[in-house]
């Protein structure tokens, strides 16, 4: 049997930043290196903006002393090993590992409390994007610790782990922050409180709608607003799940009050400053704006400076960007991805929008974008 011999290799898609070249390589299969570590079978890949801009050379660091970096930062995949002091996962388990892992440095106080996506010093690195080989292959090895268990019940949308966490991540702050308000300071607030809550989510991607269903099955009363028309597959998918759809071909971004009222909380999910600060304009008392997306450098825009400050403080508001996740986003994540498939299943099903073979890589990476998360199947 080919397993059974040393020094196997497989198949990964990588990109070579001196040669300027993306391609399928052969490269080495991973073995335990220690008693904590576990060997993963990748099932799937999912493909985001992030992995585009690799693609494109834009971004992505190679490990030290590599020509190149195996991409890819979404994943769920089948544990077929596991090291002598591995406790909580078994052989057979499905997995969602995270992505960031943290900086050396001793004084970092975030990476040595386990949490690097908050790491102080930028020295971490990231599986499939900086200074660690990433998931778009057929094998990985990582610590237990890194792993996160999926029900097998929700193994086929488990791929969606990984980019809802930026929606989880951004929630759970969201709610220690209306902490600050007393009445919201009690047990059982969230489930008494959120329905009130009018939340509108700029952009529908999939960060977008992600964030828009963890949204609702909290109980947020939720607009999308974006530029795909109402008759549009994006603004039927939002109804469909009970969000409402503005289209901003129909309604200039400074009338949302007058339909949806004081807006709570504002969800950006675009990566476009002009629009986004725009909103920031609409944020209404005690709102809260959470920034996810990363704008590319096009040079300075107009924004109404003074109106914005005047409500940051008259109205109490509070504006924070959110980068990568946690453990506790990731469990989130996977609980509410739970919630989803029984609440939605048609639904969820619908945001993965393909299964490919690895062989499609050249058009998923650099073609046109489409439909809304397309994934790389490596199970046969
Ligand atoms: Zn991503
Ligand atoms: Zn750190």
């Amino acid at each position: 049997m080919e397993k059974l011999k040393n020094n196997l290799v497989m198949k990964a898609i990588a990109v070579f930043p001196q040669e300027k070249k993306i391609s399928i390589i052969e490269h080495p299969e991973p073995k335990l290196l220690s008693g904590t570590e576990i060997k993963i079978k990748i099932q799937e890949v999912g493909i985001c903006g992030t992995d585009r801009e690799i693609a494109r050379l834009e971004y992505g660091t190679p490990p030290k002393g590599s020509p190149y970096l195996v991409i890819g930062h979404e994943t769920i995949g089948q544990v077929v090993e596991v090291g002598s002091q591995v406790s909580k996962i078994k052989t057979g388990d499905f997995v969602v590992p995270m992505v960031r892992r943290p900086c050396w440095h001793p004084e970092c106080p975030a990476c040595r409390s386990g949490r690097q996506d908050f790491c102080l010093t930028g020295d971490f690195s990231e599986r499939g994007i900086k200074l660690l080989h990433g998931f778009m292959t057929e094998f990985i090895v990582d610590e237990e610790k890194y792993m996160n268990f999926v029900p097998p019940e929700i193994k086929d949308l488990a791929v969606l782990v990984e980019p809802l966490t930026i929606a989880e991540k951004g929630l759970i702050q969201v709610w220690d922050i209306e902490k600050r308000l007393p009445w919201l300071d009690v047990p059982g607030a969230e489930e008494k409180y959120a329905h009130k809550q009018k939340a509108v989510v700029l952009g529908a991607g999939p960060v977008g709608l992600l964030g828009t269903m963890a949204l609702l099955v909290r109980g947020f009363d939720t607009w999308v607003y974006s530029r795909d028309p109402k008759e549009s597959v994006k603004a039927k998918f939002v109804e469909s799940i009970g969000g409402k759809y503005l289209s901003s071909r129909d309604i200039a971004i400074q009338k949302l009050p007058e339909q949806i009222g004081n807006i709570d909380l504002i969800y950006e999910a675009t990566g476009a400053a002009t629009i986004s600060f725009q909103a920031m304009e609409v944020l209404g008392i005690n709102g809260v704006f959470i920034f996810t997306g990363v704008p590319g450098r096009k040079g300075p825009i107009q924004i109404d400076a003074d109106l914005i400050m005047r409500n940051l403080v008259l109205k109490n508001q509070l504006v924070y960007g959110t980068v990568n996740a946690g453990k506790d986003a990731f469990e989130a994540a996977i609980l509410d991805l739970g919630k989803f498939a029984k609440r939605w299943p048609a639904q969820i099903r619908q945001v993965i929008t393909g299964r490919y073979p690895i062989t499609n890589y050249q058009d998923l990476l650099l073609g046109p974008i489409s439909g809304m998360k397309r994934v790389i199947t490596f199970s046969n």
